[in-house]
């Protein structure tokens, strides 16, 4: 298949460029057309907008934003909004084809979209990300809308940046509409149980791979690299359901304890220590790169993207690996990890626990209702369960890996629902 990118990424190694590469050999496997090829591959709708804005200063600086909704075919569009120097429309185009996947392969009624702002939030005042995160707002009123593009928050932004986007939509249409957007403060129609549905959904893909692999948790080691929103949550709930986490790491460094380290001590000491494990002296001192090559039953990478890549790749012994992070196996590992008998549950499986409960945050918002805790993660945890045993079979079936499988799943997903839509 012949598909050229406008501008394309060059970089091999790049995450995203790795994400397309799977991508194209699960559209091979499947033998989907070069037409629904095409189709799938070219975003539906792609704006570009400028932003001028008064800075403290008094001086006014444009900054460009951008919103690409890759699908909606399967239902409205779903994606984060990011606040980076470096963002840019290829980088917004790869991420919002990643939601698309992603949200497919979960089964939830989204497509997938991505925007972003190139600034940076560091050299910026509370109030000058507030007007840049209003008049991008007001400039994508005919993009966003609760049956038609969901944003949330992504790197660089989080609920106070969603509460104003919440407030200028619903200042624009005369009414409160709660429902534009997820990741909001819970006061404002947040839903319990997002910060931890990302850890959690890793847990839920742990646990149902080593079901499949006939392992006991009360028996398996696991080591964590990132001890963030998505790590620490999984390193919590792994230990709670009798895992022995011998090893966390963050951007200080990685800790080591064979007998298993206390994760509600570490929780508590980073959270007493401005985020940070620097110094929690509950194990002993490692490398992150040391911490990947630990021999434990299962490795999550949590942290960033392309840590297991091909110069590393040969020297992980863990049994599975569970991507909470993005991307964070190159494609150039992929051949050594599948080689080595590794299973990997990927991450557009495995972290899609977050999406899920915001997804349940919009459905809460348009029936007006609030869900409890244990309903919300009742209904998370069958969802992800049942995504993991659909590409569980989809790799028995096609004799591919969990990744491979999880991609088939979700472009049959897609690709079918453009056929009975036809129209074309
Ligand atoms: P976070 O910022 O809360 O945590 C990141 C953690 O990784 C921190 O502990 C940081 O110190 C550590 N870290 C950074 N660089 C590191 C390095 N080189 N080595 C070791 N540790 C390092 O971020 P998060 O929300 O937990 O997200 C982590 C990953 O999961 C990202 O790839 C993100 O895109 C992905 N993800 C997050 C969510 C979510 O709901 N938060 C959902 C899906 C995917």
């Amino acid at each position: 298949m012949a598909y050229i990118e406008p501008a394309p990424i060059k970089d091999k190694e790049n995450p995203l460029e790795s994400m397309m590469s799977r991508f194209d050999a699960a559209a091979r496997l499947l033998g989907i057309t070069e037409e629904m090829y095409h189709i799938l591959k070219v975003p539906a709708r792609q704006v570009i907008v400028g932003l001028p804005i008064t800075m403290d200063s008094g001086e006014i600086k444009v900054f460009e934003g951008y919103r690409v909704i890759h699908s909606n075919i399967l239902g409205p569009a779903k994606g984060g909004i990011r606040f980076d120097p470096g963002v840019h429309l290829d980088e917004v185009r790869a991420l919002a084809a990643w939601m698309t996947w992603k949200c497919a392969v979960v089964d939830i009624p989204y497509g997938g979209a991505k925007g972003g702002i190139a600034c940076n939030p560091r050299e910026m005042s509370v109030g000058e990300m507030e007007r840049l995160m209003r008049q991008y707002t007001v400039a994508m009123l005919d993009v966003f809308g609760p049956d038609k593009d969901i944003p949330a928050p992504d790197m660089g932004t989080g609920p106070r940046e969603m509460a104003w986007l919440m407030d200028e939509y619903s200042k624009a249409k005369g009414m409160t509409v709660n429902s534009v957007v997820t990741g909001k403060p819970l006061v404002l129609g947040g839903s319990l149980g997002r910060t931890e549905a990302t850890g959690r959904g890793v847990t839920v893909a742990a646990l149902s791979a080593m079901d499949k692999l006939r392992m006991n948790p009360y028996r398996t080691s696991a080591a964590i690299q990132g001890f963030g929103n998505v790590g620490m949550h999984a390193a919590d709930l792994l230990q709670e359901r009798g895992v022995t986490v011998q090893a966390i790491s963050d951007i200080s460094g990685g800790y080591y304890n064979d007998r298993g380290i206390d994760i509600t001590a570490a929780m508590t000491y980073r959270s007493a220590n401005n985020g940070s494990l620097e110094g929690f002296n509950g194990a002993e001192r490692i490398s992150n790169e040391e911490l990947l090559s630990l021999p434990v039953d299962v490795l999550v990478p949590a942290a960033k993207e392309d840590v297991i890549n091909q110069d590393n790749a040969a020297s992980i012994q863990a049994r599975m690996i569970v991507e909470g992070a993005n991307g964070p196996t190159s494609a150039s590992a992929d051949e050594i990890i599948n080689g080595k008998g590794i299973l990997v549950v990927p991450d557009i499986l495995a972290n899609a626990g977050g999406v899920t409960v915001s997804y349940f945050e919009w459905v809460q918002n348009r029936i007006g209702y609030k869900w409890n805790l244990d309903r919300i993660n009742r209904r998370a945890d069958r969802i992800m369960k049942d995504a993991f045993d659909r590409v569980f079979e989809t790799s028995k079936k096609y004799q591919v890996s969990m990744r491979l499988a999880a991609y088939i799943v979700a472009i049959d997903k897609v690709a079918s629902t453009y056929k009975y839509r036809g129209g074309y």
